[in-house]
């Protein structure tokens, strides 16, 4: 057959028919994937009766439940293009991008009600409004079980292909305001060997903790339901992940950095049993070197990594073997992407030469969705520019020096953002801190520093001479800000220096 979504969980309800394939934390609800086809299956019939048709275009704004891996897999089914908002979204974004891309239907979780009658009040002209959950329903939406109660369970007989876009999503906006991109059905099969090198199986309990809207959430759920894993979905805090790990005996715990970090920091991390984990697994930002060795000592030895970007799906992963022998390496290619460094000059790099990463991969897109520009900057000569700096060692393994603009260059001198939030994380009391370059009339640019700390007796003086003790005089802030609030950050938790620079960029007055 083809290579698209809805095939594997039809396969894998006939494989794996009565194992479990969703535990929803939220609602404590659990289905076979015989049950999760056919309620699939419900959906995608119920949508068409509704009058939606391939390629019409269905949004939904949803947390970690059943629900969003059934529409996923439903709209795929259906040859329906799906939107998963952003549930951090404000009305009028969610609105903008319903209006852009031309949805016909919203489905929401009736947590994000108010959100939902905002964009019904700002949209007339989109006709379907699905309410999951059990609250009290708007008069002008339908319940999501009373949808699904009217469809058959048979499969739908749409023809999807491989090319067929499956949908649309944006990037986590980390380096400024999100690109858009459309995914295919072949780009979202195609990430499922990607997840190889971490062997899930059958046996498997997959945590999936952090939100489902974005790529490595569905790809996740997908992998797992192709395995027969069974699939853990929960909105993340730190205490209720150990609860869950313990109660569901997960096997296999998925997380970005922070999350970790806020997982150890809890106190109960000491009495849960957590000796069901067998790997855990990091992608989505840089993984501190003492974090993974907390990681393993504290929790399980068997960590591994793996690297890549919405665009571009995985590019790079380690296993837990690679992680001992390279430890700071992102480890190997996967199955089918390719990487490569290149030089400023456009020439590859030589081994262990720094360089900017650049991937490609059957997973990732050939461009972003109405944006010539940024597509033309990113999407040449049949490479994805990845924006991140790195090397490729002898055998091949990748590794990740940061982004490249997260490197400051002073009077002509580049300094690494972190090797300089590293010298100031060594002092007591330091929370977070970012570092960042600012535009500097002299300089050209200005090493700048927002730092939270715990205690008022960190001062700016403090930092300053940490910072002189172990960098050289060109690496020392020049500007450094202690701020109380938290640094502003990413639904996966990746710091927006974007935002900093903005705020403390002075702008020449008249
Ligand atoms: P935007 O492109 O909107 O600014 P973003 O780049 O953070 O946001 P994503 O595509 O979600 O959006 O994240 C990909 C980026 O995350 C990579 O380019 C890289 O900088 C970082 N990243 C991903 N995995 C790793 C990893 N294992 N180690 C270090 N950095 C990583
Ligand atoms: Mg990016």
């Amino acid at each position: 057959g083809k290579m698209v979504v809805g095939s594997v969980l039809a396969t894998a309800s006939r494989r794996f028919r009565d194992d479990e394939a969703l535990f929803c934390a939220g609602t404590g609800r659990r289905f076979t994937f015989g049950e999760t086809n056919r309620r699939c299956n419900r959906l995608a019939h119920a949508l068409a009766r509704l009058g939606l048709r391939k390629p019409d275009v269905v949004a939904f704004l949803c947390n970690n439940r059943a629900e969003i891996a059934e529409t996923y897999f439903a709209l795929a089914k259906a040859g329906l293009i799906g939107i998963p908002l952003n549930y951090r979204l404000a009305p009028s974004e969610i609105i903008k991008l319903m209006t852009a891309m031309g949805a016909q239907a919203l489905i929401f979780a009736d947590r994000f009600s108010a959100a939902a009658a905002q964009a019904h009040e700002a949209l007339p002209g989109v006709r379907h409004w699905v309410a999951i959950g059990e609250a009290a329903l708007p008069t002008w939406a339908l319940r999501y079980e009373d949808l699904l109660a009217g469809g058959e369970e048979t499969e739908p007989e749409v023809e999807v292909e491989e090319a067929d876009a499956f949908y649309f999503n944006l990037t986590s906006g980390t380096t400024g305001v999100p690109k858009s991109y459309l995914l295919t059905h072949y780009n979202n099969a195609t990430i499922w060997p990607n997840f190889g090198p971490f062997e899930p199986s059958r046996r498997d309990v997959v945590l999936t903790a952090f939100p489902a809207f974005g790529r490595i959430g569905f790809g996740w759920i997908s992998t797992a339901a192709m395995h027969g894993a069974r699939n853990v979905l929960m909105d993340f805090t730190p205490d209720e992940a150990l609860r869950v790990v313990e109660a569901e005996r997960v096997t296999m715990v998925n997380l970005v950095p922070t999350m970790a970090t806020m997982m150890l920091a809890e106190p109960s991390v000491r009495s849960r049993n957590l000796s069901s984990v067998r790997t855990v697994i990091f992608a989505g930002a840089p993984l501190p070197a003492s974090l993974r060795e907390r990681v393993a000592t504290e929790v399980c030895p068997r960590v591994s990594e793996y690297y890549g970007m919405q665009e571009t799906g995985v590019l790079t992963a380690s296993t837990p073997e690679d992680r001992v022998r390279r430890p700071d390496s992102v480890g190997l290619p996967v199955c089918f992407a390719e990487v490569r460094i290149e030089r400023p000059d456009g020439t590859s790099a030589a081994p262990g030469e720094l360089g900017e990463i650049l991937g490609r991969s059957p997973s990732s897109v050939t461009g972003y969705f109405d944006n010539p520009a940024k597509t033309a900057e990113t999407f040449r000569g049949g490479w994805v520019h990845t924006g991140d700096l790195g090397l490729v060692d002898e055998e091949g393994y990748l590794f990740i020096q940061g982004r490249a603009k997260d490197m400051v260059i002073t009077g002509g001198q580049n300094v690494h953002a972190a090797e300089v939030e590293e010298a100031i994380l060594r002092l007591d009391g330091i929370v977070e801190c970012a570092v960042f370059g600012l535009p500097d009339e002299f300089w050209g640019e200005r090493v700048a520093a927002v730092v939270v700390a715990t205690t008022a007796v960190v001062s700016a003086a403090a930092v300053e001479a940490a910072c002189r003790e172990h960098l050289a005089g060109f690496k020392v802030p020049r500007t450094i800000v202690l701020q109380d609030e938290p640094l502003p950050r990413t639904p996966t938790g990746k710091v927006q220096k974007f935002l900093l620079v903005e705020r403390h960029t002075v702008r020449p007055s008249r």
